[in-house]
Formats: structure tokens, sequence, C-alpha cells
């Protein structure tokens, strides 16, 4: 395939992923978005290993047959509530391949770049190897953490800016070494010492940040795995990798911006870490150990719910954990047949993804016309009936506006408890992600369902007459 073909081909490509990222930004446009994308990386493939792939063709198709085969297993495997565990997981292999491809194009040591292409092809080699490696090891961690397997307890080393510092400075000081090395064809023991010192940057970096801040977190890591394709792209010499990394590097950076908006939260501040130093305790007391919590069953949920005019549903992490999308759809079918205005309002960081609650509601067929944004629906609160909470907590926590040294102060929140009543469904008195107690749960307003979302919802919606 002639060079002009290859580049037609990526700028097809290229078009096609832009499109996909447009279509990604509306859920009505999100399948659409999809499809772009899934023809966009088809077509990105074929014309390099047709066009500028040349050799090794037994391996490369062996290593596509396996890692597509994982990768098909584990997409059919993977339920709604491990997709951030899955999305942080595939951003660590996007690092690890670009420390990969770093220590390869090192390795070959292409003797026909000199002078001052030489230098800017060691510093393209160690900022590919520095953001993949931190990527790959902040990623690794960051699945840890989504994945409950270790705290997700800020850890707050003391001097830990100081640390971080001298991480970098020995970052720099390997760097220089290796393009100072690397002319004359060595430089292995700083490219090394470099990796390692990337690597602890990538775990004390996630390990510094608290639990509220998770979303921000992935956002972030989406947009260093873009950068880390991008200057990948600028190792081997590839037009479509770098557009392309630049693409998802860029998007990435938005999301996190938007992220810290809907957090009240500086970026920088972030990266720093320590939010979610919680306060709260993250047990689950008996129910009722507050003394003032008042607790409905599923009859009573319908009654209020067949006695409203207007009604907000707030889904939380708990309706995926629960999958209880289905029933919910059913249940404001029904409403709606009884002329109750049903709306739903979705928190930018509800869920344990960016989108997870839209996700959902698309799964179940739930029209997007009812389907508000925070800053749409908080000032409707006043004049709503009913508000049912479905699993959700950190996303409804008055404490961000009434406790001013809470882990959340500032965060903006759905502010449900300004409408009549509030029914709140979960399974025990339990703090939500960032650990904080909920005073919402003891409003004079509050009703508490207790159970699983799903099996309370399928009670309320047999007594929906
Ligand atoms: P929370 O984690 O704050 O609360 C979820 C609640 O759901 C829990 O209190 C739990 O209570 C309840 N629950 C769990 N399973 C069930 C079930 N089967 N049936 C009924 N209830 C259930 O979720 P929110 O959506 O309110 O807030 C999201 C939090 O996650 C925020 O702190 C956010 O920062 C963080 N986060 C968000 C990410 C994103 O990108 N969106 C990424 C990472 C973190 P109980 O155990 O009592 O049932």
């Amino acid at each position: 395939m002639s060079q002009g073909v290859v580049t037609v081909a990526y700028i097809g490509a290229t078009i096609l992923f832009i499109l996909s990222l447009g279509g990604l930004s509306r859920p009505e446009a999100s399948r659409r978005g999809n499809l772009f994308g899934i023809f966009g990386m088809t077509l990105a493939l074929a014309a390099t290993i047709i066009g500028v792939v040349s050799a090794n063709y037994f391996i490369l198709f062996g290593a596509v047959i396996v890692g597509g085969t994982i990768g098909l297993i584990l997409a059919k495997k993977v339920s709604m509530t491990q997709m951030p565990e899955l999305v942080a997981i595939l951003h660590s292999l996007v690092g690890l391949a670009a420390v990969l491809v770093g220590f390869a194009n090192f390795l070959v040591h292409d003797t026909s770049i000199v002078g001052i292409d030489r230098t800017i092809h060691d510093v393209e080699t160690c900022l590919g190897i520095f953001i993949g490696a931190l990527t790959f090891s902040g990623s690794v961690v960051a699945f840890l953490k989504l994945s409950a397997k270790i705290s997700g307890k800020p850890l707050l080393l003391p001097a830990r800016h100081w640390f971080n510092a001298a991480l970098l400075v020995g970052a720099i000081w390997f760097g220089a070494r290796f393009i100072g090395q690397s002319a004359v064809g060595d430089g292995t023991a700083p490219l090394l010492g470099l990796t390692v010192l990337a690597l602890i940057f990538g775990v004390h970096m996630v390990m510094a940040i608290g639990g509220a801040d998770m979303p921000v977190v992935v956002s972030m890591l989406n947009s260093y795995s873009g950068w880390t394709a991008a200057a990948t792209g600028f190792m081997l010499n590839n037009d479509l990798l770098i557009v392309v990394g630049a693409l998802v590097g860029s998007s990435g950076a938005i999301l996190s911006y938007i992220m810290c908006r809907a957090m009240n939260r500086k970026f920088i501040a972030v990266i720093a870490g320590g939010f979610g130093t919680s306060s709260g305790t993250a047990g689950s007391g008996p129910v009722g150990e507050a003394g003032d919590i008042v607790a409905v069953d599923g009859a009573e949920a319908a009654e209020l719910l067949q006695n409203a005019r207007e009604v907000v549903i707030i889904p939380g992490y708990g309706m995926a954990v629960a999958q209880a999308q289905h029933v919910v759809h059913e249940i404001t079918r029904k409403l709606r047949e009884k002329k109750i205005n049903v709306r739903f309002a979705i928190h930018p960081v509800a869920g344990r993804m960016p989108g997870h609650m839209n996700v959902l509601l698309a799964e179940a067929h739930v029209p997007y016309d009812i389907v508000f944004e925070l800053e749409e629906i908080n000032a409707e609160f006043p004049r709503v009936d009913v508000s049912v909470v479905i699993g959700a907590n950190d996303i409804v926590n008055p404490a961000a506006q009434e406790v001013p040294d809470s882990p959340i102060a500032g965060m903006p929140v759905l502010e449900c408890w300004k409408g009549k009543t509030t029914i709140v469904l979960k399974r025990s008195m339990a703090t939500g992600y960032a650990g904080v107690e909920n005073p919402l749960f003891y409003k004079e307003n509050t009703r508490m369902l207790f159970g699983d979302a799903r099996d309370s919802l399928d009670i309320v919606l047999k007594n929906l007459d």
C-alpha cells in the first residue's frame, strides 16, 4: 500500500475519531459515537497492518488474536459496576505499552539519527517512558482502589510534596544522563532509573488521593494515557498515534476540568491529594441508632408516589449495584401514565465513572428528555413533592453545605431535602464512597426505605395500582 493511501486512511480515521468524541458528548448520540469509534479504529488498524508493518506478521497476528480474545472475554464478563476498574486497568496497559515501545526503540538504536535529531528523539523516548510508567503504576493503584482491594483512604506521607519534587528532579537528572550517554550508544542504566522513579511517582500520586476525588483521578489517568500514546507516536514517527493521543489527552483533560468543577475543587489541590480524609465513619451502624430516622415500607413509598404531582428520581451507585434501572423505568412509566411529572436528576460524579447513570438509564430505555443535569434541576426541588434517592449517598449529602469542615464541604449536591418528601433507598445506614456521614437521613421530611434497591422497587411497583 502506498504512503499516500496510508495517509488518506489515517485522515479518515482521525475524522471518525473526532465524530466519535462529538457523539459521545450527548447520550442520544452516544451509540452513533461508538460506531464511529469502531469504524475509525478498524480503518486505523487495517492501514497500519497492511500499509506500515512490513515484517513479523506471524508475531503480530499471534498477539492480535491472543490480546483480542482476552479483551473479548473480559468485555463479556465484566459487569457494569466493574466498568471503572476495567477502564483503569486498560489505561495501565496503554502506559505499559508506551514503556515497552520506548525501550524497544532505544534498544534498536537507529544510528542514522544523529546530532539535534538524536537529542529530540531521546527527549521523546524519555517523555514517553516517563508518562507511560506513571500512567501504568498510577492506573494499577486506581484499579486496586476502585475494586476495593486496597483502602480508598488517602496516604499522606509527611513532606509528600518534597518527595514528589525530589522524584521529578531525579527523573530529569536520569533523563539528562540518558541523553548524554545515548549519543554514544549507551544509556540503559539511566533509562531504567528514570522508569523506576516514574513508577514510584505514579503510585505515590494516586495513593495520596482520597475517596471523593477518585472521579478526577480516573479522568486524569484517561488524559495521561492519551498523552502517552501521543509520545509513543513521536517515538515511532506515526502521525495517527500523535493525533489520536492528543485527542484522548485533551478530551481527558477537559473531562478532569468538568469533574473538578462538579466537585468545586481545584485541579492542583486534587493532584496534591488529601481530599476525602474522612472525619465521618465508614461503618454501618444499626438502623435507627441515631434515633430520629423514619423508615417506610414499599407500600407506603408507593402511596407517597401516587399522591405526588412532581417526582424527581436521583440514581446513584447503589442503583448500579442492584441493577434496578429496569424496574425504575417501569415505575416511571406507570407514574407518567397517571399524569405525574417524573424527572431524573443526574449528579456529574454519581456512580463510579463519568456518565455512569446516563448509561444505565439509556440501557433501560428511559427517555432522554426527562433526564436532567444537576445545574438544570437543582432549583426545582422546592416545587418537588417526592424525591426518590436510589442508592445514592455522597451526591445528596447536605453536609457539603452545612458542615464547613466536612471533607466534601463545597461540593455541589442535589438539594432534594428542599422538596416536600425524600424517600431514600439503601440497605443500611452505611456511608457512601467518601466515607462521610449523611444528615439527610435524619431530616424530618426524609423516609428511609431499607433493602436492596431492586427488591424494594419491585414491591413499590407491585403496590402502584
Ligand atoms: P455513594 O457511593 O456515595 O453511595 C452509594 C450508596 O448506595 C451507598 O451508601 C450504599 O448504601 C447504597 N447501595 C449500595 N448497594 C446498594 C443496593 N444494592 N441497594 C440499595 N442501595 C445500595 O454513591 P453516589 O452515587 O451517591 O456518589 C458517588 C461517589 O463515588 C462520590 O463520592 C464520587 O466522588 C465517587 N466516585 C465517582 C466516580 C465517577 O466518576 N462518577 C469515580 C470514583 C468515585 P448501603 O450500603 O447502606 O446500601
